[in-house]
């Protein structure tokens, strides 16, 4: 008899977008001929940079010769690709990263859920809350989380809340963690961390042994000066973080799959001997093991990201969606809703009228058919939030701040 893997059981359906598609389809059907704009989904809209297009339709062609084929590709990524990300996304920044210590990848989703295969399941995880429902799920699949209480968290599982109260900087936990997962700019609030703020969780990772999963797939997106790019800009940070990035938000990948994982030599996880063991050749033999590599062509698209014209695009596309987030800030405060995020991330953060998330979404739907994601779909202290996303068109955007500030809120 096959016997299942009760974890899987523990997990909720995925009630958040689900019942967000569910709510939609019934306004949807009662109203046909309602003009929905969706500034819900993270997903981007417009179309991956030309460099990009041309590097890959070359690279279609070099599959076609025997003399420029490529069969199966490096678990960890072309030394093509991972020179450039070595030169331009650390070293320009001062930032010393070996081509060993880069692993290419289809998805920073994908990555960050894995990861954890490499931890004891008997380590603590802490998440800040709201957070990114993927570290969350893929630990509860592995049996790390233990049981869900009713209010919504999991009892093994460390929440560190982000709320206006703590200006969304999570608080150092006050019982002792393993693993910490930091994403930041952040997924859902669009707020982010200063290099001092960042300073004191690789300080406290440092003194308790402990690593810290860094997500910096919205990197591209910081305009701030003392807003840390990479955590590897703190001291110390070598010795406990892996950062995970994305060409998804940065260059319109979503659909063509590219990102890749940072581990240095020296971060390690510790055996029941106390020996360390070095987390970069586990996680190599992970992927030597479940991992085909990312194809050639997208790894030509990506590498083209670097080029001179590709930078021009992909800094193009980041203002596109970072003018949405103005438009989208300056309309809420217009109407008197306060708003967090979207100065450092494409993401805002809109704190609800009455503080139930789900009724304001009803009401965002059914009076100006607007459809955003409620903050409690992200974690306990989502509650009385709401997200808008600037990945919309440009013209969408702009008609949905018209008809908020047509709005009757109260
Ligand atoms: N990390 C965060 C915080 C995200 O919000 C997302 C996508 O929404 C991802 C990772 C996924 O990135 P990728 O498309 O590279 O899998």
């Amino acid at each position: 008899m096959a016997h299942v893997n009760e974890n899987h059981i523990k997990l909720p359906g995925s009630y958040l977008f689900a019942e967000i598609a569910r709510r939609v389809n019934v306004f949807k059907n009662e109203h046909p001929d309602a003009g929905i704009i969706r500034l819900g989904i993270g997903d981007v809209t417009r179309p991956l940079p030309q460099a990009s297009i041309d590097a890959m339709h070359k690279a279609v062609d070099d599959m076609a010769h025997e003399s420029t084929f490529k069969g199966y590709p490096e678990y960890e990524g072309y030394d093509f690709l991972i020179q450039k990300i070595i030169d331009i996304d650390y070293k320009k920044r001062g930032i010393n990263i070996q081509k060993d210590e880069v692993f290419v990848s289809d998805g920073a989703k994908s990555d960050t859920a894995n990861i954890q295969e490499l931890f004891d399941l008997n380590n603590i995880i802490a998440v800040t809350d709201p957070v990114y429902p993927v570290y969350v799920d893929s630990n509860v699949m592995a049996g790390r989380s233990g049981e869900l209480g009713k209010d919504g968290r999991w009892s093994k599982i460390v929440y560190l809340p982000c709320t206006a109260e703590n200006k969304f900087m999570p608080e150092l936990p006050k019982q002792k963690v393993d693993i910490i997962y930091l994403c930041f700019p952040n997924n859902p609030t669009g707020m982010t961390l200063t290099k001092a703020e960042l300073k004191k969780w690789v300080d406290y990772a440092r003194s308790e042994k402990a690593v810290i999963l860094f997500d910096s797939a919205y990197e591209a997106y910081i305009s701030a000066e003392d807003v840390p790019r990479s955590i590897f800009e703190i001291e110390g940070a070598r010795e406990v973080a892996i950062e995970f990035r994305s060409f998804s938000k940065t260059a319109g990948f979503t659909g063509t799959r590219c990102a890749y994982t940072i581990i240095p030599r020296e971060v390690a996880a510790y055996s029941a001997d106390g020996q360390a063991h070095n987390l970069n050749r586990m996680w190599y033999r992970r992927q030597a093991t479940k991992f085909n590599g990312v194809s050639y062509i997208v790894q030509r698209g990506a590498e083209a990201v670097y080029s001179g014209e590709g930078q021009k695009q992909v800094q193009a596309l980041v203002g596109y969606y970072m003018t949405n987030a103005k438009i989208i800030l300056e309309g809420l405060k217009a109407v008197g809703l306060q708003a967090f995020g979207g100065v450092n991330a494409p993401y805002i953060w809109v704190k609800v009228p009455g503080g139930d998330s789900w009724a304001f979404f009803d009401r965002l739907l059914n009076e100006i058919n607007i459809v955003g994601t409620p903050g409690a779909g992200f974690g306990p202290s989502g509650e009385g939030y709401f997200r808008l996303t600037a990945f919309g068109s440009r013209e969408n955007t702009e008609e949905a701040v018209e008809r908020l500030k047509k709005w009757n809120i109260t």
